[in-house]
């Protein structure tokens, strides 16, 4: 080895960072990995593994009305907030535990520390003040929830990762935002029979998503029983005598709850890293800067995962270190493409989505033709008002390539992973059509769908 204490100096043991130093330590180099909480980083410990629990939890509700309109009897089911939050916990750590084996079994060394940049070669670890070198360093540190700090009472207000420990399930509930998180937890805690309000700035959640999906979502929120209040944003957060709090709303409402979410966006966790020791530039949000191999400023020093601010999603993070491992380890330069990224709003319906929106694809490539369809799927049927389903496939004229797929409804997590080889192979809609259904399923609407939908604007006779 060189003069250097380790090969490579990965910050933080979350997707991203584990995958990295597993497969560098695999090599038989010599690696650490610095986490100054647990192993398993935001998807494992305060992310999508104890979300989805909850959207489980939760869907038993719907589960249960179906249920009796099969002829079960399912009595009064009730829920224990306490015992369930203990069991998804104990998985929770079950899997910290797992990361932490892993990594060992791999040969790396887990440091249970912070570590921050003393200068670009070296580290120095928090509490023990102990500096190490590394001839290549990682930053993996994920992303971190914002909160509004300029907002009068911020401190009454509590963001995701303290929903996952909540002593009591809450009678009522206030979420600012209506990105993911937003969307997943209201109706998580709706399901729940938490009194569920969402205050959102804009006016369909969802932004960036496509509209029909933005608007089946929106419908959606409403369907499970959240109140939807858009268009405005909290002004002022109060604690009353008895606890509660009472959230002033710009619009001059306002709202008396058990508790008050921050659900509005991730930024980069970067703060107090010490990146200017480093000379590791910085973007808007204290994002790491990083070229497409994911190299920062500094030519030995890499980034991978939500720090970076690219595509904020786990798979994401774990394709880009893999990538970083080949180009650095393997003299093997690779660029993770990031297009035609599948991904999952696991709302309630969940949705599934793949590639450009209809508005991105007119965008970039003029006329594209769409195909969609709205109904309500054969499981439902029988129970007293089913969740619709929505699918769209959006084609680019000429090529008939399948630019984007998006659909809402149940299932579409599942369905859209299977689509997005098709998307991201650039199959054309007659190869779509070219395969057999598979019936009866929802899926098979996919490859079913014939007739090109038409804006009412553009509708004959209009
Ligand atoms: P998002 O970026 O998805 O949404 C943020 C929301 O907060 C938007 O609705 C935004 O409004 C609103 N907002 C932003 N700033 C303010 C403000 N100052 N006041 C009021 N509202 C504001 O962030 P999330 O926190 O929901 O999720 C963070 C990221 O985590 C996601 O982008 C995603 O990458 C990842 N994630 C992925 C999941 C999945 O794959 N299922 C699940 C959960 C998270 P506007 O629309 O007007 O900008």
């Amino acid at each position: 080895m060189s003069d250097f204490d380790y090969d490579l100096f990965t910050i933080g043991a979350g997707s991203g960072g584990v995958r990295a130093s597993r497969l560098t330590a695999l090599k038989g180099l010599k690696v650490a990995v610095a986490e100054e909480h647990r192993p398993g980083g935001t998807c494992v410990i305060r992310g999508c593994v104890p979300k989805k629990f909850m959207v489980y939890a939760s869907g038993f509700k719907k589960q249960f009305e179906l249920a009796k309109s099969y002829g079960w009897e399912v009595g009064s089911p009730s829920f224990d907030w306490p015992a369930f939050r203990d069991a998804m916990n104990a998985e929770v750590d079950r899997l910290s535990g797992i990361y932490a084996k892993n990594l060992g079994n791999a040969g790396v060394e887990l440091i249970e520390e912070r570590a921050e940049f003393i200068d670009a070669h070296t580290l120095e670890l928090k509490p023990s003040g102990r500096r190490v070198t590394a001839k290549c360093i990682l930053i993996a540190t994920g992303g971190r929830p914002n909160v509004d700090e300029t907002l009068e009472g911020v401190e009454h207000s509590i963001v995701s990762d303290h929903l996952f420990h909540l002593k009591k399930l809450p009678s009522s509930m206030v979420i600012a935002g209506g990105g993911y998180i937003a969307c997943e937890f209201a109706e998580v805690f709706a399901q729940l029979g938490v009194q569920t309000t969402l205050v959102y700035r804009g006016d369909t959640v969802l932004r960036g998503f496509d509209d029909d999906v933005r608007e089946a979502v929106h419908e959606g929120l409403k369907r499970a029983g959240v109140r939807v209040i858009t268009k405005t944003v909290f002004t002022r957060i109060e604690k009353q005598g008895d606890g509660k709090k009472a959230v002033h709303l710009k619009n001059g409402d306002e709202l008396v709850v058990d508790e008050v979410v921050f659900a509005i966006g991730r930024d980069a966790y970067t703060a107090g890293l010490g990146l200017e020791n480093a000379g590791v530039a910085t973007g808007r949000n204290g994002a790491v800067l990083v070229d497409e191999y994911s190299r920062t400023s500094v030519p030995h020093i890499y980034a991978v995962g939500d720090v970076t601010n690219r595509v904020n999603l786990t798979p994401v993070a774990i394709r880009e270190a893999v990538c970083f491992v080949e180009t650095v380890f393997n003299d093997n330069p690779t660029a993770y493409d990031h297009s035609n990224v599948a991904s999952a709003v696991f709302t309630q319906p969940p949705v599934g989505t793949v590639g450009l929106t209809e508005a991105e694809a007119r965008h970039e490539h003029g006329e594209v033709d769409v195909y969609k369809t709205s109904f309500r799927p054969m499981k439902g049927m029988l129970g007293p008002d089913p969740d619709r389903m929505m699918m769209k496939i959006v084609v680019q004229r000429g090529t008939n390539r399948v630019l984007g797929v998006h659909i809402v409804g149940d299932d579409a997590p599942e369905i859209i992973q299977a689509i997005a080889i098709a998307v991201k192979a650039g199959l054309t809609k007659e190869q779509f059509d070219a395969t057999c259904a598979v019936h009866p399923t929802v899926a098979e609407e996919l490859v079913t769908m014939r007739e090109k939908w038409t804006p009412p604007e553009l509708r004959p006779g209009r």
